[in-house]
């Protein structure tokens, strides 16, 4: 039951969100909810053709195949959807709230959520856009890899790990945490995953507690990076529970970094995180210096950018 209707709303996105983030506002200006405003977000980005990392023209697999996955999760009631390892459909963050919706799981993978997608109206496209292509072909041209022989398992630390071409390590992902002005919580998270995966690798983004989570008592969190440490640390119900049991939200923020750091990252690797609690307070986090999140909120006229905080020395 609501009881309070004139509540600020607030979008919190990774750095890409902006479109999305507008677009979403918009809608909860209107009156629209949560749930609504973070599926609307994500799918302005899923069909952005220029954004390389989310949606149909995400970064594509060692095979040049297009993989995407996302999840959302509604804060009020703790129901969630997820996707995963889904091909020739671009708007999955649609099938991963229709995942929560008409069925009694939370998370379809591969073929079967193609076959979902199928039953539920969504129309096949070809993923591998032009751009993804073209991106995979000079992707090996660049590293001198070639793909040959059937062991691409040899491939994949090469390709996606890359010491020399640190900073174009080829991730992704948008984050969208928001708070309606009932004062309901939802998060959102959509991506094509870690370019030159090995297929059928599936990354944080999917995994409720680890790329996504969001609870109307203590806050919603999301993570871009690479996703193989969110996962091994739980990070973002990790972080949420920090918060559950009395530490603010900074510190919080600062005992994930601290366990993605005990796992000695490969190098390239890295986590970003985002944070919002209930009242709006709101922080971005992550392993690399100067990253930035976009946050917004009800009264403003546009989004801005904020500085992410980096792990305090010990
Ligand atoms: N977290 C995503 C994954 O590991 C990728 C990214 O955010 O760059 O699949």
């Amino acid at each position: 039951m609501h009881t309070n209707s004139h509540i600020n709303p607030v979008i919190i996105a990774s750095e890409n969100g902006r479109a999305g983030a507008i677009a979403g506002m918009e809608l909860l200006h209107r009156g629209g909810s949560a749930m609504d405003a973070a599926e609307l977000a994500a799918r302005v980005t899923e069909d952005d053709p220029e954004e390389h990392s989310v949606g149909f023209s995400g970064l594509p697999n060692l095979l040049g195949q297009v993989e995407l996955d996302a999840s959302l999760m509604n804060g009020r009631t703790l129901e969630s959807g997820a996707v995963a390892g889904v091909q020739d459909y671009g708007n999955v963050i649609s099938l991963a709230r229709k995942v929560m919706e008409e069925l009694p799981h939370v998370l379809l993978m591969g073929r079967g959520a193609e076959r979902f997608a199928g039953e539920m109206g969504q129309k096949p496209a070809d993923q591998r856009s032009f751009a993804s292509l073209e991106r995979w072909r000079k992707r090996f041209e660049e590293t001198g890899v070639e793909l040959t022989g059937e062991e691409l398992r040899h491939l994949v630390t090469r390709l996606t790990v890359p010491m020399h071409l640190r900073d174009r390590v080829p991730h992704g992902t948008v984050n969208f945490l928001v708070r309606d002005s009932h004062g309901d919580l939802a998060s959102a998270v959509s991506t094509s995953g870690l370019g030159w995966k090995y297929p059928g690798r599936v990354g944080d983004s999917p995994i409720i507690g680890a790329g996504n989570y969001c609870d109307n008592r203590y806050g919603a969190v999301a993570c871009t990076g690479s996703g193989e440490l969110a996962i091994r640390v739980s990070t973002a119900r990790s972080l949420i529970l920090y918060m559950k049991m009395g530490m603010d939200l900074a510190a919080a923020g600062q005992e994930c970094l601290a366990e993605i750091e005990q796992l000695s990252p490969r190098p390239g690797q890295y986590m970003n995180i985002v944070a919002m609690t209930p009242d709006g307070q709101h922080a971005g986090f992550s392993t690399t210096a100067g990253k930035r999140y976009l946050y917004y909120t009800g009264e403003m006229a546009e989004p801005q950018m904020g500085e992410r905080m980096t792990s305090e020395p010990v």
